[in-house]
């Protein structure tokens, strides 16, 4: 059941010192790392923040209901819900006049998609039309920035991917429902006048990560001692990412809603701009990292690129949200995965050490 006063108070905020008026944010996936990481940063400079997650098993539940706890001590309550239940949406509305909508929500991971598509159906096309739906009966209509992402550049070989390049070669069914969500934005930006940003992010790591992308997923088997595949490509070539500090991605993501502007009558902008790192960095050069940061050798297992959606390399174009967002990345894989490094100790305690505590504190498989 949703405690209504706590609803309120959530999106009342503590104020802004800066002295400008602050936003009313709606923050869709807060149980999310991204979610969780922008939630915290709205709130502590003073603006109203509510969340809304569903708290889904895609990986540990334990470690969305940290991120909750973790909010809800810095004052951000979550209602806990899903982004399809139209009702939950319109009572949220009811008790808070939004300003903004953060929408984070998704079924994320390319390689979950293969076996399970229609969790990808389910939260990244009927859940965003039905949020959609919902905002667009709102008076006035709060502004939205929603995350789209770097796979939808897919089998894309021209580098950097830049906003204008085509996106209609997705790898994967994620990146598929992702270019879609695109579409969607832009159908309601066309008919019915939604302010709406998207964000292409590109492969982000920090504390707090996901549990099933490489950092997270290499930290535990250097933990364990089990071998971590790394995959390559043709001629041995080997996987790139232009992995993405979160703090990065949360100024770029705030630029993003303090920059929005509202819907005016036949003219209402519609954004799209990558949020990237532009300094690639190879799986073994990442895995290079944790090792020294973790005090553990990883034991390395090259493998072909299995044909589950991953792409080659990604790389970002950020200069059209350097120009309107003046987002410029500012931390270097080095330090961010030393960052990332003492979060992984600090959440597992001394069972981080342990690599049979861990495994055990730590069924779940990644896929
Ligand atoms: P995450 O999985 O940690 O967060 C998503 C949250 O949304 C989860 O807590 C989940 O429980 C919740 N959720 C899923 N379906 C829902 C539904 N139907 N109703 C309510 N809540 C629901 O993922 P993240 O890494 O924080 O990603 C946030 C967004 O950024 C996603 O849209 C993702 O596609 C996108 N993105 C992330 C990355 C990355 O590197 N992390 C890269 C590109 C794009």
């Amino acid at each position: 059941p949703l405690d209504r006063q706590r609803v309120v108070q959530s999106c009342h905020g503590t104020g802004r010192q800066d002295g400008r008026a602050g936003m009313v944010v709606l923050v869709t996936g807060s149980g999310g790392f991204i979610g969780m990481s922008a939630a915290l940063a709205l709130r502590a400079r003073g603006d109203g923040v509510l969340g809304i997650d569903n708290f889904n098993d895609y990986y540990p539940v334990s470690l969305k209901r940290a991120r909750q706890a973790h909010l809800e001590s810095a004052g951000v309550y979550t209602a806990e819900g899903d982004i399809n239940d139209a009702d939950l949406l319109r009572s949220l509305f009811a008790a808070c006049r939004f300003t903004h909508v953060l929408h984070l929500a998704a079924q994320a991971g390319v390689r979950y998609a293969t076996k399970n598509p229609q969790s990808y159906v389910h939260a990244n096309l009927a859940g965003q039309v039905n949020l959609l739906e919902v905002i667009k009966d709102q008076k006035p209509m709060p502004m939205v920035v929603y995350a789209s992402s770097s796979s939808v550049y897919g089998l894309n070989k021209k580098q950097p991917f830049s906003e204008e390049d085509r996106v209609d070669q997705p790898a994967s069914l994620y990146a598929a429902t992702k270019a879609s969500g695109e579409l969607i934005a832009h159908v309601y930006h066309n008919i019915h006048g939604l302010s709406l940003t998207g964000l292409r992010f590109f492969t982000v790591y920090g504390p707090w990560a996901r549990p099933d992308m490489a950092a997270y997923k290499f930290a535990v088997s250097i933990m364990k001692g089990e071998a971590i595949p790394i995959f390559q490509g043709p001629n041995g070539t080997e996987l790139s990412r232009d992995f993405t500090y979160i703090d990065d991605i949360v100024r770029g993501v705030v630029a993003a809603l303090d920059s929005a502007k509202p819907s005016v009558k036949g003219r209402s902008p519609f954004r799209l701009y990558n949020l990237g790192n532009t300094h690639p960095h190879t799986v073994s050069e990442m895995v290079g990292l944790l090792e020294g940061y973790l005090g553990r050798q990883a034991i390395r297992h090259y493998i072909p690129m299995p044909p589950t959606g991953d792409v080659l390399a990604t790389f970002a174009d950020i200069s059209a949200a350097r120009r309107d967002l003046a987002y410029q990345p500012q931390v270097s894989l080095e330090v961010g995965m030393k960052r990332f490094a003492e979060w992984f100790f600090e959440y597992y305690g001394p069972a981080a050490d342990d690599g049979a505590k861990l495994a055990a504190d730590w069924s779940y498989k990644p896929v």
